[in-house]
């Protein structure tokens, strides 16, 4: 039987035991419920924003570098790979990778620390956080609700990571972060997708910049490997073919690892549903320690070769600044914001004084585009600039 017509794992997340959305609904009519999530994702405003926040080349810098919207993309497609091929609930996984990096700000990582710096004061700044943010209240959409309502097994995925303080006051939410409990199996999919999809188009997007070659990433086992087959297979290969035929096979060799050691570790565990995967202590999605250590490795080799580059490193030192000066300021005058921000931070103001402020502020800076950061600075900044 193949996993397309095979039944649904019992541990697998099922709608009829979903915890449910935080205003009631009623069930859609053509669709499942994780498809209404997906379907809201794709519909929403910040989804379409990430055509143009970087992943880790600014988007003026070529047209072929990975976007965050193209890097959600293939986050989904390895996830929902692996969830077919683990009986998993594959639209469930899918929309849970696209909406993983909707609070992603400008600039990449670079922008998410600059933020985190400004905000310290006032509770700090975290990307997955502000993802939830995006789909719990940001988004503006429906008439009866605000945000897109999504149901609680989206929302789980989507926070991945959340410090003990922010997690006290998410309810139900933070609880697993307390208790050291686990998402789904879906979630748990959603994550390292996440990380092989970037490993990945991050090397094939470094290689394309030039900030690293061929004969250094040898260095790296998990390239070597897929490397000397692919020589060994075609040795007149050049240029990008040979390059895209290696990772690919990267790819490959790291999904089958990771398909292979879950269902074993799923073999042991054994859980009979969702409630036993979530009541866990440790993951069970997982690769083997062999590949799990060949993976960092290869992570480490981006870190020092391109996350290090200085091209990389002037870009992350501009962006910090346009992120630090643009925030300093609306914090100090928010009535330079153009007029529904003003707005959001008078409410939020008004609620929680100044932590208020500076979280409508970053609501703000977080939902630019890279090229949107950009004009607003020089409008800001620039007296040469239209206002
Ligand atoms: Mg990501």
């Amino acid at each position: 039987m193949t996993a397309d017509s095979a039944p649904p794992a019992p541990y697998a997340a099922n709608e009829a035991a979903s915890r449910g959305r935080v205003h009631a609904e009623p069930a859609p009519v053509l669709r499942g419920e994780y498809q209404r999530d997906r379907d809201r994702i794709i519909h929403s405003t910040a989804f379409r924003r990430l055509v143009y926040k970087t992943q880790v080349f600014v988007n003026h810098e070529g047209d072929l570098y990975r976007t965050r919207l193209t890097h959600s993309i293939e986050v989904a497609q390895i996830a929902r790979t692996i969830a077919r091929a683990l009986r998993l609930n594959e639209t469930l996984a899918e929309a849970i990778c696209l909406a993983h990096d909707l609070g992603h700000t400008p600039f990449g990582h670079a922008g998410q620390d600059a933020l985190n710096d400004c905000m310290k004061p006032y509770g700090g700044f975290e990307h997955n956080l502000q993802s939830l943010r995006v789909v719990d209240e940001l988004e503006e959409r429906y008439a009866a609700f605000p945000g897109l309502n999504l149901t609680f097994e989206t929302r789980e995925g989507i926070l991945k990571h959340c410090s003990l303080n922010n997690a006290r006051q998410l309810g139900e939410l933070g609880e697993r972060f307390i208790k050291r409990r686990q998402p789904t199996l879906e979630a748990q999919i959603a994550n390292l997708a996440d990380e092989i999809a970037y490993n990945n188009h991050d090397l094939d997007d470094g290689l394309r910049a030039g900030l690293i070659v061929l004969e250094g990433l040898r260095e790296v086992p998990l390239f070597r490997r897929q490397h000397d087959a692919v020589v060994g297979l075609y040795p007149d290969l050049q240029g990008r073919r040979m390059i895209h035929e290696v990772v690919r096979r990267m790819i490959n060799y790291v999904v089958t690892d990771l398909v292979e050691t879950t269902q074993a570790a799923l073999r042991a565990a054994a859980p009979g549903n969702v409630e036993d995967v979530r009541a866990r202590s440790e993951v069970l999605v997982q690769f083997s320690e062999a590949v799990a250590a060949e993976h960092l490795e290869l992570k480490h080799y981006l870190r020092d070769h391109v996350y290090r580059h200085y091209r990389v490193l002037r870009m992350t030192n501009k962006a910090n600044q346009v992120i630090r000066s643009m925030f300093d300021t609306f914090f100090a005058r928010p009535e330079l914001l153009p007029d529904e921000h003003y707005q959001a931070t008078q409410q939020l103001e008004a609620r929680s004084g100044e932590v208020g402020r500076a979280r409508a502020v970053a609501d703000y800076i977080a939902g630019m585009t890279d090229r949107y950061a950009i004009v607003e600075h020089e409008r800001l900044f620039d007296p040469s600039k239209r206002s």
